[in-house]
């Protein structure tokens, strides 16, 4: 963690963050040295509250020293290498693309991820639970279950089967880990369910060794949920 000196745009008042990880971007330095500096966490103004409105001041940014670890070279931006000033303005910009294609569940799945990334875990969790309402999305639908989990949801449980039931959509690198996963999650959900794989029914309350469980989840060719 290294100490940021920023100023607020909106309210102009100074204040100092803790902040993780910083990308400085040396060509900027020079012609734009109030643009060179991209801190990897939303943050809010302790004055007026306002988000993502920092300035770093030219001279704040000639002096962050390259140690790799905290400060990094490089330039900020989406992955297809847009350019982006500050967390939020990356948020806008995918959700932006999310409403342009609702239907299609990567979009998603890319502002949710960038979205937890940064530190913004409300928008992260917005983001994937509207690609979990996309028929087939795994991805989405297991932080969406994850979360519900860890959250003790009254939805928790339907959440998991929806999880479970899109398993078999996992890629194969993913799916044996994606598996193991999701059978930690029934086993924490602890929900009456019986999860027929491959025609073949087990009542979760039943199930005693969950790395096997895990392991049959991640050949199955079908999975379906009863409850
Ligand atoms: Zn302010």
């Amino acid at each position: 963690m290294i100490s940021l000196a920023v100023t607020c745009a909106e309210c102009g008042a100074a204040a100092e963050h803790e902040v993780g990880a910083v990308l400085v971007d040396p060509d900027a330095l020079d012609d734009a040295p109030e643009r060179a500096v991209y801190v990897a966490m939303s943050l809010t103004c302790p004055s007026c509250g306002a988000v993502d409105a920092h300035r770093v001041a030219p001279e704040v940014a000639r002096a962050l020293e390259i140690d790799d670890e905290v400060v990094r070279a490089g330039r900020a931006g989406l992955s297809d290498g847009t350019p982006i000033q500050t967390v939020s303005e990356g948020i806008e910009l995918l959700r932006g693309r999310a409403e342009q294609n609702p239907g299609d569940a990567l979009t998603w799945r890319a502002l949710g991820n960038f979205a937890m990334r940064s530190g913004r875990a409300a928008a992260a969790l917005e983001a994937w639970g509207r690609g979990a309402e996309i028929d087939g999305e795994l991805e989405c639908a297991l932080n969406v279950a994850v979360d519900a989990v860890e959250r003790e949801a009254p939805d928790a449980a339907d959440r998991v089967a929806r999880a479970l039931e899109r398993l078999v959509h996992a890629q194969n690198e993913r799916r044996p880990l994606q598996a193991a996963y999701v059978a930690e999650l029934v086993r924490k959900v602890g929900a009456p369910m019986t999860v027929v794989v491959d025609g073949d029914p087990k009542d979760a309350s039943t199930i005693r060794d969950w790395s096997r469980f895990g392991e049959a989840l991640a050949i199955a060719t079908r999975i379906e949920v009863k409850r």
